[in-house]
C-alpha cells in the first residue's frame, strides 16, 4: 500500500485537461492505496481571486471531486486552508528553496509573464508550498497531469536537502505517477499552449460542466489544419493531433486504430465524434455533481477529511520542527 496525495486549485472551473490529466487517474488507485486529496485553495490565490469566487469554487471542486468517483470512505478529501500545517511546512520548505531554482520553473515564467511589473511573490514560493502539500504526508506517488513534472522535481529535491541536512528519515521522497499516456490536453484554439481552467478564452477549453451543446460547438471550432487528414503529427498538426489525443484517451484508442477509422473521412465526422465521446464521459459526472453540490453530506465529507488530514499531517510537522530546532 502506498500514500498517495494530489490537489487541483479553485483557480477556475475544471477541465476536460484537468480530468484525463489528474481527476480521472485519483479514483483508480484509491481501493489500493492511503489517498489524501485536497482543494489547493491556498495555491489559487498565488494570483488574484475574488471572495465570494474562490469560496464557491472551493464547493464546486469538492463535489467534482466526488462526483468523478472519490469514494469518501477510501481517500480522504480536505480543503488545503483547513489543515494549517500547509503552511506553516511551507514557510520551511520556502527557507530550503533557492530564488535561482524557483526562477526556473516554467509555470512561474508563463504565469509571471502575464502580470508585467507586479508579480506576486506567491508565483514564485509555489513549488515550497506544493512541496509541503506532498510531503506532509510521507508521500510515495504524487498522481498529476505531466505538467507539473518539474515540481516534483523539485519536491523530491527539497525532500532530499531537507533530510541531508536535518535527517535522513524526516521526509520520504515521492514520486510522480503519470497516467497511462502522459496526457497533456492542449487548448483548443492554440494548441501549443496547456489548457488550463485560468485561460481567458472559454472556447479554448472544455469544461466539466459544460452543457452537451457549448461541448460539441467548441470541439467543431477546435483549432485544425487545412490538410483534412487525421493524421497524429504533434509538430506539424498540433490541433488535430490534441484532438486525437483526447479521444484516445476517452476510448482506449491508439493512435493508429484512430487513423485507419477516419482515413478518407476528413475533420467532420472525426470532430463530431470526439465531441459524442466527450459528452458520453461527462453527463454521468454532470448529473452526480447536481445532486451533490448542496447537500450538507458534502459539509461532513470535508469536516472529516480535514480531521483525518490534520492527524497524519501534523505527525510530520512535529518531526521537522524538532528535527530543526524550531521549538522552545
Ligand atoms: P491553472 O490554470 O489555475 O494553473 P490548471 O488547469 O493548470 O489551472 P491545476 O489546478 O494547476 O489546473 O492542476 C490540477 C491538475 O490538473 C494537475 O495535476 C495538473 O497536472 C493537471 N492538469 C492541468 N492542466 C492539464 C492539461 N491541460 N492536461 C493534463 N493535465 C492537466
Ligand atoms: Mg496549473
Amino acid at each position: 500500500m502506498s500514500v498517495i496525495f494530489s490537489g487541483i486549485q479553485p483557480s477556475g472551473n475544471l477541465t476536460l485537461g484537468n480530468y484525463l490529466g489528474a481527476l480521472r487517474n485519483f479514483t483508480k488507485v484509491q481501493d489500493e492505496n492511503e489517498c489524501y486529496y485536497c482543494v489547493v485553495n491556498q495555491h489559487a490565490i498565488t494570483v488574484p481571486q475574488d471572495p465570494k469566487t474562490l469560496h464557491e469554487r472551493t464547493r464546486q471542486l469538492a463535489a467534482i471531486y466526488l462526483a468523478a468517483g472519490l469514494d469518501p470512505e477510501k481517500a480522504v478529501l480536505f480543503v488545503q486552508s483547513e489543515v494549517p500545517e500547509h503552511v506553516q511546512l511551507g514557510w520551511i520548505m520556502t527557507t530550503m528553496s533557492y530564488v535561482g531554482e524557483l526562477e526556473r520553473m516554467t509555470q512561474y515564467k508563463d504565469k509571471a509573464s502575464k502580470r508585467g511589473d507586479s508579480v506576486p511573490a506567491g508565483l514564485l514560493t509555489y513549488p515550497p508550498l506544493m512541496a509541503a502539500d506532498i510531503l506532509l504526508y510521507q508521500t510515495n506517488l504524487v498522481p498529476v497531469g505531466d505538467d507539473q513534472k518539474q515540481h516534483l522535481e523539485i519536491t523530491r529535491d527539497l525532500a532530499q536537502r531537507f533530510n541531508r541536512v536535518y535527517g535522513e528519515d524526516v521526509f520520504t521522497i515521492p514520486e510522480i505517477l503519470l497516467g497511462q499516456d502522459g496526457t497533456r490536453v492542449m487548448s483548443l484554439q492554440e494548441p501549443t499552449k496547456k489548457m488550463s481552467k485560468s485561460d481567458d478564452n472559454q472556447t479554448a477549453t472544455v469544461y466539466l460542466l459544460d452543457t452537451p451543446k457549448d461541448i460539441e460547438k467548441k470541439i467543431k471550432r477546435a483549432q485544425t489544419d487545412s490538410d483534412n487528414a487525421v493524421r497524429y503529427d504533434r509538430e506539424a498538426k498540433p490541433g488535430i493531433s490534441n484532438l486525437m489525443d483526447i479521444f484516445a484517451a476517452l476510448t482506449d484508442k491508439s493512435h493508429e486504430e484512430i487513423e485507419k477509422a477516419y482515413a478518407g473521412q476528413g475533420y467532420g465526422t472525426f470532430k463530431k465524434d470526439v465531441a459524442e465521446a466527450t459528452i458520453s464521459v461527462l453527463e454521468p459526472i454532470q448529473k452526480r455533481y447536481a445532486e451533490l453540490i448542496d447537500t450538507p453530506e458534502l459539509d461532513v465529507i470535508l469536516t472529516k477529511g480535514a480531521e483525518k488530514a490534520r492527524e497524519k499531517a501534523s505527525k510530520t510537522y512535529e518531526a521537522v520542527t524538532k528535527a530543526m530546532g524550531l521549538y522552545r
